[in-house]
């Protein structure tokens, strides 16, 4: 244990008053939490935690979704700091740019598929989704179509938590505060097979979702509609793996209608799902991706757009300004440590690791040591991220009732054993670390082992 996790001159109970007291926390009910007092997170290494208490906490979700290359890596600490010394800000609003930056956009567009070449930055998923947003909007202004605006999007998918990002999502509990919404977005059903499919085959599924776009599109008309936007993998919606052959068809339709589609790829990006992008995972030939998350591994807040030359030739040859950026865009720390992480992620072979090795391991291993629980009605992922449903009933998948919130019932035994694993609904989801290794995920699944055990002791005895 090195010197950053030493916990003995945290004071706990100091800590959560003063955060009872002046921290409001996001996706939090405040009272409910003060009540009890926040977890006092002091230190990591690798793939685990320590808490102030001392405890040691296997973080199956990679922080949120982007610790990809784990805690503790001092070549990334390196990097931030020696340019920090170097250049600790300057903006690339003024005819300006910076190395780091330069470097960084030249290094995405390495590994970015097709012809995602030009890029834009920005600081955190959401601006990258209000990014897209506004510059695929842009785009049409520019080819003489201003009323082609609408983008097209899915119940329940996560885009992020600005207006923009909100409105774009599909999340009921988010569009329920702080409306009203951003007006110009439709949206079609999520392609939850095991949820929503009654009883189609996977593949007719997959055609029935895809369709549902063809006609939100004639519904609409396809001369105003911008984009169709989503997650390859729909993340904290749950972990929603789309039937294999949805996307093509989804490419197909939009095609067909000549409309942009854009991958949001904030948590698929970067090797979890086994390749680069998940975009290359489910074969989808993207106008323009969103990325941010395991960009940095979580290091410093950093996020991209990739744009394909359709959009960056347009917005190129445009004789005005593209009125949008922010003040930290290509922000030369936040560029120098992405940097870094995707020149570990290069020389680690981390991609080809979670592709061939661990993701193969991890989705095997959940499946032979979880599949059978009672609670376990469903196991869908693709390399190192994975939902499972919890289920009462697993013949008739039948849930269980209102008052049972089986999901933060498993959530806090995990909390209580040493293991993040997070509840969405009753789906509890895994993303850890790409660096993961063998013996971690063993150890991983037979914590989530005893704390499934635990839940259905404690639904049992309701
Ligand atoms: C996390 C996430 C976002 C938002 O990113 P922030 O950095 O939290 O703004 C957007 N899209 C997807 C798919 C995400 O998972």
């Amino acid at each position: 244990m090195n010197q950053a996790i030493n916990t003995q001159f945290v004071n706990t109970a100091e800590v959560q008053a003063q955060d009872a007291a002046h921290h409001l926390h996001p996706f939090t009910n405040t009272g409910a939490l003060n009540a009890k007092g926040a977890r006092v997170i002091t230190g990591a290494e690798g793939v685990y935690l320590w808490d102030s208490e001392g405890n040691k906490i296997l973080d199956g979700m990679a922080g949120l979704w982007c610790v990809n290359m784990g805690y503790g890596r001092k070549e990334l600490t390196a990097a931030a700091s020696s340019q920090m010394d170097q250049l600790a800000y300057y903006n690339t609003f003024f005819q300006t740019t910076n190395t780091p930056a330069a470097r960084l956009a030249k290094e995405i567009a390495s590994v970015t598929p097709g012809d995602l070449n030009r890029i834009f930055f920005a600081n955190s998923g959401s601006e990258a989704i209000d990014t897209i947003i506004r510059m695929v909007r842009q785009y049409w202004c520019i080819e003489g179509k201003p009323y082609k605006n609408i983008l097209i999007s899915r119940e329940n998918a996560y885009h992020g938590s600005t207006v923009g990002g909100t409105s774009l999502g599909g999340m009921s509990g988010m569009h329920k505060q702080g409306a009203p919404l951003m007006p110009g977005v439709e949206r079609i059903r999520q392609p939850y097979w095991y949820g929503e499919a009654g009883d189609m085959s996977e593949e007719e599924f997959g055609i029935a979702c895809a369709s549902a776009l063809e006609e939100k599109i004639l519904e609409v008309g396809p001369d105003n509609v911008a984009a169709f936007v989503g997650e390859p993998i729909q993340g904290a919606g749950g972990v929603i793996v789309p039937p294999a052959n949805y996307w093509a068809e989804i490419q197909k339709i939009c095609k067909k209608y000549d409309i942009l589609i854009a991958a949001d790829e904030v948590i698929c990006g970067f090797g979890r799902t086994g390749s680069w992008f998940g975009s290359e995972t489910f074969g989808i030939t993207p106008d323009i991706i969103s990325m941010a998350k395991g960009l940095s591994s979580g290091y410093l807040p950093i996020s991209a757009v990739a744009v394909g030359d359709r959009i960056a030739d347009a917005l190129t040859a445009h004789d005005d300004d593209f009125n949008h950026g922010f003040t930290y865009s290509g922000h030369p720390v936040a560029a120098a440590v992405a940097l870094e992480n995707i020149r570990l992620m290069k020389e680690e072979n981390i991609v080809e690791y979670v592709g061939k090795e661990i993701g193969p391991y991890f989705q095997q291993q959940l499946r032979e040591v979880l599949g059978d629980h009672p609670l376990v009605g469903h196991i869908e992922g693709v390399g190192l991220v994975a939902g499972m449903a919890l289920v009462k009933d697993k013949a008739s998948k039948e849930g269980f009732g209102e008052g049972i919130d089986i999901g933060m019932i498993c959530r806090d035994h995990c909390f209580a054993n040493g293991l993040i694993m997070r509840a969405v609904g009753r789906r509890m989801v895994l993303s850890p670390p790409l660096v993961i290794s063998k013996a971690e995920v063993d150890e991983l699944c037979e914590k989530a082992l005893k704390c499934f055990d635990l839940t259905l002791e404690t639904v049992n005895a309701l």
